[in-house]
């Protein structure tokens, strides 16, 4: 499976769109608005305060969460440029994704939140505030040298560049199987697997923004991962994979999947945990630690505030185990659908609602997601 080419979140605005199933990612986003504002309240208050500013959003997507993001990062700086009495420095904001992500979605509502930000603040120069789209892997050179200030990226590290080619059905052997990721019964060869193709790449991320970042500059970084020391094969960090897994066996067993199907697809999909993040960062060498959290985020996104249930025009509510389902689908359904086929699609995340439900009858399960702020040496 070619990620590059395979992965983008589900386009568009539609029902099973990740524009209208992003709350969970949203939420975690709202997460590391603290990290953001003491980062970007460092970079300018030090001698260096820049006149231009490069800033980059690695793993954008489309959908309301990408201007979002954008959004609060100009309104951090613009705090901080009032309080300093200051100008606003010029910004160059580039937003980044894979080749096959909605761009098109991005673009078409830059005019609209250009005008926005003008009446906001008023009078003071956001005609300097230049947005772009720059598409391909954050597992790679993507700017020029030393052009970037601030980075930022949330709910997108936790993909990886490829299958661990141990694991790719190319290999020819089946080391994991029924399963889809990680799980209580994969054997040790693809817990390392996993672990070595994430160290791989995060080194290689950490290498390609250190060229491109300034001394002094910072990345906010989140994503999924694990608390300190906590097994890779544990329920918090894996179990959402298990029960897909569990879906499509039942298909397999009813005879809509073929089993060799489920054997040869593993997600290029790793949470770390903080040690396995600091030691790739102490041996890259380019980045000091300024601080790492773990926070914990309810499958679903929380009921209430859920924003799929305030757009609900329907008059059945959903459940838990179809929010999961909505949220899990709009992530990852390009993928599975390329591998497994489109027409098992409504009946796979129809069955893995219902094991969700299940799920929740039991606990209210929760991700751990991690946040890093780290500084460019
Ligand atoms: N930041 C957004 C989107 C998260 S979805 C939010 O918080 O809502 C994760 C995004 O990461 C997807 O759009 C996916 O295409 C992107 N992504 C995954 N691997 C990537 C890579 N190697 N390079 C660039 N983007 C990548």
């Amino acid at each position: 499976m070619e990620v590059m080419q395979v992965l983008h979140m589900n386009k568009g605005e539609g029902e099973t769109s990740y524009a209208q199933n992003s709350t969970v990612q949203r939420n975690i986003m709202t997460l590391a608005n603290s990290f953001i504002e003491e980062a970007l309240a460092v970079l300018l208050c030090n001698n260096n305060y820049p006149e231009s500013m490069g800033i980059a959003d690695l793993g954008c997507s489309s959908g309301p969460n990408t201007l979002m993001l954008v959004s609060e990062v100009i309104g951090a700086i613009y705090a901080i440029s009032r309080q300093m009495e200051r100008p606003m420095p010029e910004l160059r904001v580039s937003l980044n994704d894979l080749p096959g992500n909605d761009f098109n979605d991005i673009f078409v509502s830059l005019p609209a939140f250009y005008n926005k930000l003008k009446e906001e603040k008023l009078g003071s120069g956001f005609d300097q505030c230049f947005i772009s789209g720059v598409p391909g892997s954050f597992y790679g050179r993507l700017f020029p040298r030393r052009s970037l200030h601030f980075v930022h990226s949330s709910s997108s590290l936790h993909w990886l560049s490829q299958v661990p080619p141990a694991l790719d059905s190319k290999a020819g052997v089946t080391l994991n199987k029924g399963k889809i990721y990680i799980s209580k019964t994969s054997p040790l060869s693809v817990l390392e697997a996993y672990l070595v193709q994430f160290q791989k790449d995060f080194s290689l991320f950490l290498r390609s923004r250190s060229e491109e970042m300034v001394s002094g500059g910072r990345m906010v970084l989140s994503f999924m991962g694990r608390r300190i020391s906590e097994d890779p094969s544990n329920e918090r960090s894996c179990h959402q994979w298990e029960l897909l897994s569990h879906a499509l066996m039942s298909m397999v067993s009813e005879g809509f999947v073929q089993e060799e199907k489920v054997d040869s697809f593993n997600a290029p999909y790793y949470a770390p945990c903080p040690e396995e993040l600091e030691s790739e960062i102490m041996k890259e060498g380019s980045f000091t630690v300024d601080c790492l959290k773990a926070f914990e985020v309810d499958w679903d996104g929380g009921s209430s505030s859920s924003h799929e249930a305030e757009n609900c025009t329907k008059s059945e509510t959903l459940t838990s185990g179809q929010r999961v389902a909505k949220t899990i689908r709009a992530v990852v359904e390009s993928m599975l659908e390329s591998h497994f086929g489109k027409e098992i699609m409504d009946e796979l995340f129809r069955r893995y609602a219902l094991l969700v439900d299940d799920y929740f009858s039991k606990t209210r399960p929760k991700y751990v997601n991690l946040v890093i702020s780290i500084t460019k040496k």
